[in-house]
C-alpha cells in the first residue's frame, strides 16, 4: 500500500534526502551529489532534450541512465544537495493530472481499480457512485479526476502535494486543500511569511515562465503530472525546479500548446502555465503584503 507520508533517507553522511511524493522504492543514492530514479522511458527523453532546451536552468541536469543491481535508472542532479537543512515543497502543476490516453485506454478497456476506490473513500465515503461502491473499485482516470476537483488543481491549476520544513514538521495531507485562502496559508507558512524568501522565489518563477513561453520543447509537448521543487534554507537561498518528466509527452509534428486555454478532449492542454501564472500572483501578494 502507498503510504503518503515523506520519508527520509541517509543519502550521505552529512545529510538526509528528503522524498515528498512517489513510491518510497523509486529512489536511490547516486554518486556525490546526485540521485538515481527508476528508470522511465519518457522522462529519459524528456530531460535528454531538456539538456539543450532554455529551460535546462530549471531543471535537474541529466546525467544518463545508469544500472544498479540489474535494474535501470535515470542519473540525475540532487536539486538538495547545496542547502543545508532545507525546506522542501512539491507542487503539482497543471489543471489535468493524467495524459488523455490514459483516459482513452480506460474508457476502452475499463481496470477497475480497488486500491483507488479504498484512498477515495478514505477522504470522502460519498464520492463513489452508488456503480462504484456496488463494485468496489473506480477506474484510474476517475480517480484522477476526482483528485482534481476536491484540490486546487481544477480551480488554480496547481497543487500541494506535500511540504517538509527545516524545523522537521512535514505535511503531505493536502488532498482537500482548495480555497485560494487555504492555500495562500499554505504557501506563507511554507516560507514562514519570509518576504525575502518569497520575492526570491517570485523573481525565479518569473524567470521560468519567460523561459517556458519561449522554449520550444515546451510548446511541443504535453505536460502532465509534473511538478515544482520550492527549496529554501536558513541562509537565504531559495530556488525552485521543474521535476517529474514521467508524464511528459511530445506532441504530433506541427502541433503545439497554448498551456493557457481550458481542457476540452483531444486538444491535450494541460494547464501548465495558467498554474504558474495563479501561483505567482498568489506569492506575489504574499512577497508585498
Ligand atoms: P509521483 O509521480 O507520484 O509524483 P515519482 O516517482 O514520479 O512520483 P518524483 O515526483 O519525480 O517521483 O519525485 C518524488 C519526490 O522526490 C519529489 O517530490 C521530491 O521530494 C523528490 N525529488 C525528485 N527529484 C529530485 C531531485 N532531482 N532532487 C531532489 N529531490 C528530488
Ligand atoms: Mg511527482
Ligand atoms: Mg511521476
Amino acid at each position: 500500500v502507498l503510504k503518503y507520508s515523506p520519508f527520509v533517507v541517509s543519502f550521505r553522511k552529512h545529510y538526509p534526502w528528503v522524498q515528498l511524493s512517489g513510491h518510497a522504492g523509486n529512489f536511490q543514492a547516486g554518486e556525490d551529489g546526485r540521485i538515481l530514479k527508476r528508470f522511465c522511458q519518457c522522462e529519459q527523453h524528456s530531460l535528454e532534450q531538456l539538456m539543450n532546451d532554455i529551460l535546462r536552468p530549471f531543471v535537474p541536469t541529466y546525467y544518463g541512465v545508469v544500472q544498479r543491481d540489474g535494474q535501470a535508472f535515470n542519473q540525475m542532479e540532487d536539486l538538495l544537495a547545496d542547502f543545508e537543512g532545507p525546506s522542501i515543497m512539491d507542487c503539482k502543476m497543471g489543471s489535468r493530472t493524467y495524459l488523455e490516453e490514459e483516459l482513452v485506454k480506460a474508457r476502452e478497456r475499463p481496470r477497475p481499480r480497488k486500491d483507488m476506490y479504498e484512498k477515495m473513500v478514505a477522504v470522502d465515503p460519498g464520492a463513489p457512485t452508488p456503480e462504484e461502491h456496488a463494485q468496489g473499485a473506480v477506474t484510474k482516470p476517475r480517480y484522477m479526476q476526482w483528485r482534481e476537483t476536491v484540490s486546487s488543481t481544477s480551480t488554480l491549476g496547481f497543487r500541494i502535494e506535500g511540504i517538509k520544513k527545516a524545523d522537521g514538521t512535514c505535511n503531505t495531507n493536502f488532498k482537500k486543500t482548495q480555497e485560494l485562502e487555504q492555500v495562500t496559508k499554505v504557501l506563507e507558512d511554507f516560507a514562514d511569511g519570509n518576504q525575502g524568501i518569497l520575492r526570491k522565489y517570485v523573481s525565479r518563477l518569473e524567470g521560468l515562465r519567460d523561459a517556458l513561453e519561449s522554449s520550444p520543447f515546451f510548446r511541443t509537448h504535453e505536460v502532465v503530472g509534473s511538478s515544482l521543487l520550492f527549496v529554501h534554507d536558513h541562509t537565504g537561498l531559495a530556488k525552485v525546479w521543474m521535476i517529474d518528466f514521467g508524464k511528459t509527452v511530445a506532441l504530433p509534428s506541427h502541433q503545439t500548446l497554448s498551456h493557457r486555454l481550458p481542457w476540452a478532449e483531444g486538444n491535450r492542454e494541460d494547464g501548465y502555465l495558467w498554474g504558474l501564472d495563479n501561483m505567482i500572483r498568489l506569492l506575489h501578494g504574499l512577497a508585498h503584503s
